[in-house]
């Protein structure tokens, strides 16, 4: 029996194996074409299965739901429907028996239950992938069994012993094929993220030097404008009233474009956290005004009310980079006309509270408990990082992150940070 375990552990591992060497730089399961060829051999290695059965001498019994369960988490309904059909193919030409529609059944019913879970099975994390897939296997089992059970019972008549029999077989097979799930789904898990890792290093050193040369471009155009804005400030002096005016119209304009210019810059400088006393009302205020062509793009209306004086320690652009996560999560879950962004600043008793409310697409229960995990994304190009990145340095500052949310109708993220109120002291105070 030892040789069979092995060999139909070899086996169920084949298409984890394979997918690998024909596909070395895409994650499991994405695409078409790989979702075509995840589940064309997963349904070969429930033929091979069959045709080497863990049990073979009263009782025939095969570890044919694991590759099912495989093709199904990785590859979705498409490499589903691909590993099934086959298998019913297959399993017809043996004989139009009664157990062909035991298995049929059986696997009809494993097909329907996956198809139905299976859009909620990406946004699980390794360890709950795990859990719902050994679940599974154990329940498919227990349905084969009961229905094999039944059948032998109506056709033996020594079905004590056919019983005993078949539960030995039935434990033993759920063990071994829970305890590959248990070994396989970690492997791929992994392997996932490697390849997400190797991508997002590749996107990150195109980022830099793109950065890098956008920066360095900023501080070229500076010196001009500072130059122009020196000779307009000489000749105003010597200009008449309507001059004058036109002047220090452009002189307004040249302050706006340094500021978007030193403001850029800021960004862009590379970080090494430095705690300072930061006036965390101006910094909603100058995140919102950066954001707010972003929103417009998308045709979010974005608008802020901020207490004043609310200062915190904290690294600037730390708290800048939260900022800017939440509400741009924010404006990306908006799609329909009349979306809103509002972002809120509050305080009260030693913490600041600030909101960032969206009227987007909201979360399900299951995105909501997704949310900080590295790699959780719904979106088409989206990192899954960034909130990762955010709970991260909120937990630095000592703060919390709460989400609370409601499918179809929006989102509120509530930040609270240790702060203070500053009062401006009186002349004689
Ligand atoms: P990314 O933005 O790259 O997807 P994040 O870590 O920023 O990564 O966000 C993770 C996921 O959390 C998003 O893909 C989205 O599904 C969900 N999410 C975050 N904020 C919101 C929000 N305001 N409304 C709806 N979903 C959100
Ligand atoms: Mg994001």
């Amino acid at each position: 029996m030892f040789k069979d375990i092995m060999l139909n552990t070899l086996v169920i591992l084949t298409p984890v194996l394979l997918f690998q060497v024909f596909f070395p730089s895409t994650q499991y399961v994405k695409g078409t074409k790989q979702r075509v060829f995840w589940g064309i051999i997963c349904s070969a290695m429930i033929i091979i299965c069959m045709n080497f059965p863990l049990f073979s001498n009263d009782i025939m019994w095969d570890l044919r739901y694991v590759p099912l369960i495989f093709s199904f988490f990785y590859g979705g309904f498409l490499s589903g429907i691909l590993t099934y059909i086959p298998f019913i193919i297959y399993r017809a030409t043996f004989d139009l028996d009664i157990p062909f529609i035991i298995a049929s059944v059986t696997m009809t019913t494993i097909f329907l239950v996956l198809m139905y879970i299976r859009n909620k099975i990406d946004s699980l994390n390794t360890y709950h992938k795990i859990y719902l897939a050994t679940a599974l296997n154990v329940t498919f089992n227990t349905i084969g069994f009961l229905l094999s059970n039944y059948y032998l019972i109506v056709t033996t008549d020594e079905s004590g012993v056919i019983f005993d029999k078949l539960l030995f077989v039935y434990l033993i097979s759920t063990v071994i094929s829970s305890i590959i799930i248990v070994l396989i789904i970690p492997m791929i898990e992994n392997y996932n993220v490697n390849q997400i890792l190797k991508e997002e290093s590749y996107k990150a050193e195109k980022l830099s030097v793109v950065s890098e040369m956008a920066a360095s471009i900023a501080h070229e155009i500076r010196n001009p404008l500072t130059v122009v804005r020196g000779f307009i400030q000489l000749s105003l002096e010597k200009s008449n009233d309507q001059d004058k005016l036109y002047m220090n119209t452009a002189i307004e304009e040249l302050d706006r474009a340094e500021l978007i210019i030193s403001e850029y810059l800021s960004y862009a400088r590379p970080s090494m956290p430095v705690k300072e006393e930061i006036d965390v009302s101006n910094e909603v205020a100058s995140v919102v005004e950066l954001i707010k062509s972003f929103a417009n793009i998308n045709s979010v209306e974005l608008t802020y009310s901020a207490e004043k004086n609310l200062r915190t320690l904290a690294d600037k652009l730390h708290l800048r980079q939260i900022l800017i996560n939440l509400v741009k999560n924010s404006i990306e879950a908006c799609s329909n006309k009349n979306s809103k962004v509002i972002v809120t600043l509050t305080y009260s008793q030693g913490f600041i509270c600030v909101e960032v409310i969206d009227n987007g697409k909201g979360m399900t229960e299951e995105q909501l408990s997704g949310l900080g995990n590295p790699y959780f994304t719904t979106k088409e190009t989206g990192t899954g990082l960034g909130l990762t990145v955010t709970f991260d340095l909120i937990k630095n500052m000592n703060g919390t992150l709460k989400y609370e949310s409601e499918f179809g109708q929006g989102t509120k993220a509530i930040i609270k940070i240790p702060g203070y109120k500053y009062y401006k002291r009186s002349k004689n105070g």
